[in-house]
């Protein structure tokens, strides 16, 4: 056992303090890693704050960590010590159900353990990456190619995977007419990556003062949905549509920017339920569906696509003592486009 330093909630109410957590030693799987980066995801704020449900606390978020690795247990053929690594939002997952098998662990069957806040094998709750070091299964570390700059890489982890698992199951490429709703943390990277695998990209955003960066990460329009004529406009121009909003959204309004058997993925997971008409979805033979992240296999494959298009998040880099602040301006949607932690400032 190891005591690492953390940044953590008491409560679903009160700002995240300095904590001390514990770390198993490694087994003869796991993987020791000294964090460097944690980046700060919405989904550690609706946590925290209950909307999912209820939280065991002390409790320390973040699934989009990238470090070293300092130790590993003997058994471990995958990683080294020096190796910069990535964990993601699953630590591990049963193996042997039907999705494991197919390498979609964010499905298993019988429900993965997350990095954080779920119940681990030793039937402690898993404490995320607001920390200095995390211990994990070797098969749920992933290597963080050598072309992304590490600073930069931790939110692909999280952000860059559910979007591009996604757009990859719908087959968004040239000729695809992508919308993406909400343009923060996952928005952004969804602009890229739909860009990059050749799609005719969308924004829709509230007002415009996210206009000239949605184009410069690579899309050909921008709806202001702020705008009631500029969102009819867009009536039935999009073949998938991937919503990023962390908020309750009228979904029928959205529907209706489908054209014929287009698809709008949910991965904005607000607290609030959707109201969904059925006649938005019955005249165009519409799909509305959901998606969560991606397993190992897909996140390795986000990487090396990343590493050889150069593409990265916009990150800001920020301290221990930044990171309440950090969290109020993800809520205001100010986030410009990811926060990460420096972790060595713990
Ligand atoms: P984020 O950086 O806060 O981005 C969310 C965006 O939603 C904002 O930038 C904003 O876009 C829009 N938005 C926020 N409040 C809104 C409101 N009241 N009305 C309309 N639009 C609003 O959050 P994120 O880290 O990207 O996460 C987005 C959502 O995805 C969260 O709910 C998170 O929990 C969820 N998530 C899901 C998965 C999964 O596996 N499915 C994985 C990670 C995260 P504009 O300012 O551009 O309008
Ligand atoms: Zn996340």
């Amino acid at each position: 056992m190891r005591t690492v330093k953390a940044h953590g909630a008491v409560n679903e109410t009160d700002p995240l303090v300095p904590l001390t957590i514990e770390r198993r030693d490694a087994g003869p799987h796991d993987v020791v890693i000294a964090i460097d980066y944690a980046g700060i995801c919405h989904s550690d704020i609706h946590t925290i704050r209950g909307d999912w449900g209820p939280v065991a606390f002390p409790q320390v978020v973040g699934h989009e960590i990238v470090g070293h690795v300092v130790e590993v247990g003997a058994a471990v053929t995958r990683h080294r010590v020096g190796d910069i690594v990535g964990v993601g939002c699953q630590s591990n997952s049963c193996g042997v159900c039907a999705q494991c098998r197919q390498g979609h662990d964010q499905y298993c069957l019988r429900g993965n353990t997350q990095t954080y806040g779920s119940v681990d094998a030793d039937g402690t709750i898993t404490q995320g990456g607001y920390s200095q070091a995390i211990v994990t299964r070797e098969d749920y570390v992933v290597a963080i190619p050598a072309g992304l700059d590490p600073a930069k890489a931790a939110p692909l982890l999280c952000a860059g995977i559910t979007t591009y698992s996604p757009l990859r199951h719908w087959a968004a490429g040239p000729g695809t007419r992508v919308g993406v709703v909400g343009m923060g943390g996952l928005g952004h990277m969804g602009v890229k990556l739909a860009a990059a695998l050749g799609a005719d990209v969308t924004v829709l955003s509230r007002g415009t003062r996210k206009r000239d960066d949605a184009l410069a990460f690579g899309a050909r329009a921008y709806v202001d949905t702020t705008d009631p004529a500029a969102l009819a406009g867009a009536t039935g121009s999009l073949d998938l549509i991937i919503n990023t909003v962390s908020a309750g959204l009228d979904i029928a309004t959205y529907l209706g920017l489908l054209d014929v058997d287009g698809a709008l993925v949910n991965v904005g997971a607000p607290a609030e339920p959707f109201t969904v008409p059925a006649f938005s979805l019955i005249p165009a033979r519409r799909t509305l569906a959901g998606s969560t992240t991606g397993g190992i296999a897909e996140i390795e494959e986000m990487l090396a696509f990343c590493a050889e298009r150069g593409i990265h998040p916009e990150t800001e880099l920020v301290a221990a003592d930044a990171i309440n602040d950090a969290w109020a301006r993800v809520l205001s949607s100010e986030v410009r486009y990811r926060f990460v932690i420096d972790t060595h400032t713990l």
